[in-house]
C-alpha cells in the first residue's frame, strides 16, 4: 500500500471515471486522499460516447437532462448557454460539445480542490490484490505497476462483437462504427451495408450520407426497429412515485409489458402520450428488473428488450425526421434479417448473404463495406479485455448470467466468485445493467457516479477511525 496514505485509482476515464473522481474530490473534500483517473489516451471525460468530433452528431437527450451533477439540472445547459444564449433546456446538443463540458467539469474540479486529482495516461491490464487486506497492485499495459487502497474500475463499454466468426480476409473488410476515418475513405457511389439499426447505426448512416454519398444504404438487423422521436420541446421528466398500475412488482415479464401496454392505451385516452408513461417508469426500473428470477429476465431480452430500447432510448427530433426522409427516399433500406454469411468476392466487393425475417428464402446483397454498428457489449467473456479476463480468471468479478455485465452490492462494491465483497474494489458504469437494467444514459450513471464516491469516502473513514482505535489499543 502507498506509504500508510489512503490512495483510489479510477481505471477508466469516461463519463463514468470522470464523474466518479469530480465526487470522490468533493466527498473528501480536507482529507489527505489522493485520487489518480487512468485512461488510455489523454482525452479525458469523452470516453466512447463524447469523442468524436463530428458536431452533427447529436445527444439523445436534451440538455436539460444532460447536467453532470443531479443536483443542478441547469449545469449543462448554462455551460451551452455561455456559447449561444438561444439554447435551452429542451435543446438536442451535439455530443463532442458533451465532452467539452465534461472535460471543463473535471479541470474545474482539480482547480477546487488543487494536487489531489492525478490524470494518468495509461492502460491497466491487471488489478491484483496484495495479501492482508494491504489494497492492490495495478498492472499497466507499459510493465508499471501502480499501488493502491482503492480500485474503481470505470471500463466502460465493450466492443461489440460481429455477430459471425469471419475468415481473416473478411474480417479485415469489416469496418467497426467508431472507424470515422476509415468510413472517409470509402469511394462515393457504392452500396453498403450498416449491420444494426440503433442510435450507433443512425450515427454512422448521417456520417456517411454527409461524407461518402453511398448509392445505397441498407441498414439491417433482427428485427429491423428504428428508435422512436423524441417529442419537440420535451421537458425533462419530473421525479414520480411508484406507478399504482404497476401494483407489487410481477415476477413475470409477460405481466409487466401487459400493464404497461394497458397503461399507455388507457392515458392515451385521456391525452397523454406515451413516451411520459416510459419517462415515469425510468426510475422504477431498477426495482421491476431486481424482482424478476433469471429466466424471466432472459424472456425480456429475448421477446421485449429490442421493442424497449426503440421506445426508452428515443432520436432527437432533428435526427428522427432526417432518418424518415432518407428512408422515404429510398436511399437508405431497412431490414430485418439474420446475418447467415459473408464472403470477399473481390477486393471491393461482399456479398453478404441474409435470412429475411418471416421469409424463407434467403437474399444476397453485393456491397462495398460492412459497417458493424452492432453496439457495445457487457458480455464477458475471451473477447473481453486483459483486465476483465484477469479479473475473472482470479475470481474477483462474476459475469452476469444474462451477459449485462457484473455483479455489484448495493454500495457498488464488487462482489466476487464465492459472493462475498472484494474490499476496496468498486465498479460504476454501464455493466451496471446486470442489476438494474436502466444503466447507460448519463443521468443514471452520474447518480451511480455520486453514490460511489459517498460510499467510496464513508469506507474511508471508517477504515482509518478503527485504524486509529487499533493505535490507540
Ligand atoms: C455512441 C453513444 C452515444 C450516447 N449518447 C448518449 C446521450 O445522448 N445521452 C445519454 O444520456 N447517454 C448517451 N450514451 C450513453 C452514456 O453516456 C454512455 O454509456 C457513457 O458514456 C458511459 O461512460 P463510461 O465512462 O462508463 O464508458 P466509456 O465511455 O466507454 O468510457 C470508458 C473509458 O475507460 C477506458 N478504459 C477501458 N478499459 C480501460 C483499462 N483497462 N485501463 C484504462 N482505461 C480503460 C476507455 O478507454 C474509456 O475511455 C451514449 C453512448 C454511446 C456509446
Amino acid at each position: 500500500m502507498v506509504s500508510g496514505s489512503t490512495s483510489v485509482v479510477i481505471v477508466g476515464g469516461g463519463l463514468s471515471g470522470t464523474l466518479a473522481a469530480i465526487n470522490l474530490l468533493r466527498s473528501t473534500a480536507g482529507q489527505n486522499i489522493s485520487i489518480t483517473l487512468l485512461n488510455p489516451t489523454p482525452a479525458f471525460g469523452r470516453g466512447l460516447a463524447y469523442g468524436s468530433a463530428d458536431d452533427h452528431l447529436l445527444l439523445n437527450v436534451p440538455a436539460g437532462s444532460m447536467s453532470a451533477f443531479a443536483d443542478q439540472s441547469s449545469h449543462f445547459t448554462a455551460f451551452c448557454q455561455r456559447i449561444d444564449v438561444s439554447i435551452s433546456a429542451t435543446t438536442f446538443m451535439p455530443r463532442h460539445l458533451y465532452g467539452c463540458y465534461l472535460e471543463h467539469c473535471l479541470s474545474e474540479a482539480m482547480a477546487a480542490y488543487p494536487g489531489r486529482l492525478h490524470l494518468m495516461v495509461g492502460e491497466a491490464h491487471g488489478v491484483l490484490p496484495v495479501a492482508d487486506g494491504g489494497g492492490f497492485m495495478i498492472k499497466l499495459l507499459s510493465g508499471q505497476y501502480l499501488a493502491s487502497t482503492h480500485v474503481v474500475l470505470a471500463l466502460g463499454h465493450q466492443r461489440s462483437r460481429f455477430p459471425l466468426p469471419l475468415g481473416p480476409v473478411e474480417h479485415a473488410s469489416v469496418i467497426e462504427a467508431w472507424d470515422f476515418e476509415r468510413m472517409s475513405r470509402l469511394p462515393s457511389g457504392v452500396p453498403l451495408l450498416i449491420l444494426g439499426t440503433g442510435h450507433t447505426a443512425v450515427d454512422v448512416l448521417f456520417h456517411l450520407e454527409r461524407r461518402v454519398h453511398p448509392s445505397t444504404v441498407w441498414m439491417a438487423s433482427r428485427r429491423g426497429l428504428v428508435p422512436q422521436a423524441h417529442r419537440l420541446n420535451v421537458v425533462p421528466p419530473a421525479a414520480s412515485a411508484y406507478p399504482a398500475y404497476l401494483c407489487e412488482p410481477s415476477l413475470r415479464t409477460r405481466t409487466i409489458v401487459r400493464q404497461v401496454r394497458q397503461e399507455v392505451v388507457r392515458a392515451a385516452q385521456e391525452g397523454c402520450d406515451w413516451r411520459d408513461k416510459l419517462n415515469e417508469l425510468r426510475a422504477h426500473t431498477p426495482r421491476l428488473w431486481q424482482a424478476l428470477p433469471l429466466i424471466e429476465r432472459q424472456r425480456f431480452l429475448r421477446h421485449v428488450a429490442a421493442f424497449w430500447d426503440i421506445h426508452r432510448h428515443r432520436l432527437a427530433p432533428s435526427a428522427a425526421e432526417q432518418l424518415g426522409a432518407l428512408i422515404k427516399a429510398g436511399a437508405v433500406q431497412v431490414l430485418a434479417a439474420r446475418l447467415l454469411e459473408v464472403k470477399n468476392t473481390s477486393e471491393d466487393r461482399q456479398a453478404v448473404k441474409l435470412k429475411l425475417r418471416n421469409q424463407t428464402s434467403m437474399h444476397t446483397l453485393n456491397v462495398a463495406a460492412i459497417i458493424n454498428c452492432t453496439g457495445s457489449s457487457t458480455r464477458i467473456g475471451p473477447d473481453s479485455q486483459p483486465l476483465l479476463k484477469q479479473l475473472v480468471k482470479d475470481g474477483l468479478v462474476v459475469p452476469d448470467p444474462c451477459d449485462l455485465g457484473l455483479q455489484v452490492n448495493d454500495r457498488l462494491q464488487v462482489i466476487n466468485a464465492e459472493g462475498s465483497v472484494v474490499q476496496g474494489l468498486w465498479y460504476v458504469g454501464p455493466m451496471l445493467k446486470a442489476r438494474d437494467w436502466e444503466a447507460t444514459a448519463a443521468p443514471e450513471l452520474r447518480a451511480h457516479a455520486q453514490r460511489l464516491a459517498e460510499n467510496l469516502a464513508t469506507a474511508i473513514v471508517n477504515c482509518s477511525q478503527s485504524s486509529l482505535k487499533l493505535d490507540i489499543a
